[in-house]
């Protein structure tokens, strides 16, 4: 199949080259000229575990190119998908679809002959129409349907989930597009559940699924302030509750907040939709007043573990979101760190394998950024762990302790075993448990 996808971020590249490694024809587009150069040249604009070598796979094979022309990547497709951003408006919070817009209005005049146009990008209800009205304003002769996409992967899985999807949805009013979608995820059919819906359907699933996921974090996260105060373990009451298949044992880990670019933007999208449509949606709108205020009191707790000193020194490990990815995009850690900086309570000097560069977009010299994690350590009296990088979990605690000036870890993600942390001579505290030697 010939795809044009338009939008080469954290969603349109690695489907752009998961589709290509199927087998299929895919031209990503991108306005960013510096992005499609990069890509052209052969470097990845994003960090995706498994990406880089699908990538150069593909590339050599000719399977995958890259371009700013609308034109070029719209006028030969079967199928052109949508994956620009739908960013939170500054004031409502809504969905912003100026992107949206603008994509759907600069691909009508491309299109020739028969041609599916798929949302990626996570979208309110009734986007599917807007398009449609707008492709045709623009190309009343144009021969297409709109369908309804959502996508599913999990930042930092991208690769894995393209290839593993637990369901595909696809949203369409027209068994033609239907047909051609399900061609295309053919490959999946033995693995994932392939659901055809209508596409105020599809769209309402995408953010009903990120809420929940949202309210399940927030709900852990709640649970683990009580057992810290209750004196009960949050693994413990998480693996009695997880036993239950009513509830299930995934996302009930508990840490400093939910973040990055999709939980925080789409339940404020969905709050704004149900008071748009006059329906009070008050566990989201309770969920996303919690998950601020945990960011506020995650700095607290750093702030608390400081010795009573003048100018204390506080290392932060980790800037992503969430490990195995380079996206700092509403990062809980960012938050804390502001938070930190506002109170003013001494200097921050950080570390990330992947998020320095994107880190360092958002917060400039506020802070300072170290090589590796011991030369962040160095003369600290805190150290403070916000994303759970699997390198993290194998510190030589021996060389912090003999590099830090006060050793005590605030450990936001869980990362570390207590055990060993308190016997390697450390003040250490962590979510949801009462560390204890
Ligand atoms: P992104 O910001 O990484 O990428 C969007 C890209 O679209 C940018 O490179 C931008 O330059 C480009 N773009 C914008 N308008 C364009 C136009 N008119 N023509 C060509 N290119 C254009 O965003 P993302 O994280 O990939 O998210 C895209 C969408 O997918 C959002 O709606 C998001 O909510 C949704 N989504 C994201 C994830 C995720 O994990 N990031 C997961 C599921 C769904």
């Amino acid at each position: 199949m010939k795809i044009g996808i338009i939008g080469t971020g954290y969603v349109g590249l690695p489907t752009g080259v998961g589709l290509a490694e199927l087998g299929n024809e895919v031209i990503c587009i991108d306005r960013e000229i510096s992005k499609i150069e990069a890509l052209r040249n052969g470097h990845l604009t994003i960090y995706e575990d498994g990406l880089e070598e699908l990538f150069k796979k593909n590339v050599a094979n000719g399977r995958i190119s890259f371009t700013t022309s609308m034109k070029e990547g719209v006028e030969n497709a079967d199928l052109v998908i949508i994956a620009v951003g739908t960013p939170p408006h500054p004031v409502t919070k809504e969905a912003d679809m100026k992107y949206i817009h603008a994509a759907a209005t600069e691909l009508a005049e491309h299109l020739r002959g028969y041609t599916v146009i798929a949302t990626k990008s996570t979208v309110p209800v009734g986007t599917g129409d807007d398009v449609e009205s707008l492709i045709h304003k623009k190309n009343p002769q144009a021969d297409f349907d709109v369908v309804s996409l959502p996508e599913f992967l999990r930042e930092g899985f991208a690769i894995h989930d393209f290839f593993n999807p637990d369901r595909i949805v696809i949203g369409a009013n027209t068994e033609k597009a239907c047909t051609l979608l399900r061609e295309l995820y053919k490959p999946f059919e033995h693995k994932a559940k392939i659901l055809c819906v209508s596409r105020r359907s599809s769209e309402t699933i995408k953010y009903a699924s990120n809420a929940f996921l949202s309210l399940k974090i927030h709900y852990i996260n709640e649970m683990a302030d009580f057992c810290e105060k209750a004196q009960a373990d949050i693994y413990e009451v998480a693996r009695g509750m997880g036993l239950d298949s009513r509830i299930g044992d995934k996302f009930l880990n508990p840490g400093p907040g939910y973040g990055g670019s999709c939980f925080p933007k789409d339940t404020n999208a969905m709050a704004y939709m149900g008071r748009q449509n006059g329906v009070v949606l008050s566990l989201i709108e309770a969920a996303i007043k919690g998950n601020e205020v945990r960011k506020e009191k995650m700095a607290e707790r750093i702030i608390a573990a400081l010795p009573d000193i003048e100018a204390p020194k506080i290392a932060v490990l980790g800037l992503a979101f969430k490990g195995g990815t380079d996206d700092c995009r509403v990062s809980p850690a960012m938050s804390i760190i502001e938070n930190l900086i506002k109170a003013d309570v001494g200097a921050i000097t950080a570390y990330d394998p992947e998020a320095m560069p994107n880190a360092r977009k958002i917060l400039g010299d506020k802070i300072m950024y170290a090589d590796d994690a011991y030369s962040a350590v160095k003369g600290a009296d805190v150290l403070a762990i916000l994303t759970e990088w699997e390198d993290f979990r194998h510190l030589d605690l021996a060389r912090i302790k003999s590099l830090m000036r006060t050793p005590t870890i605030v450990d936001l993600r869980n990362l570390l075993d207590p055990q060993t942390v308190i016997a390697a001579g450390f003040t250490y505290s962590r979510i949801g448990q009462v560390a204890t030697a």
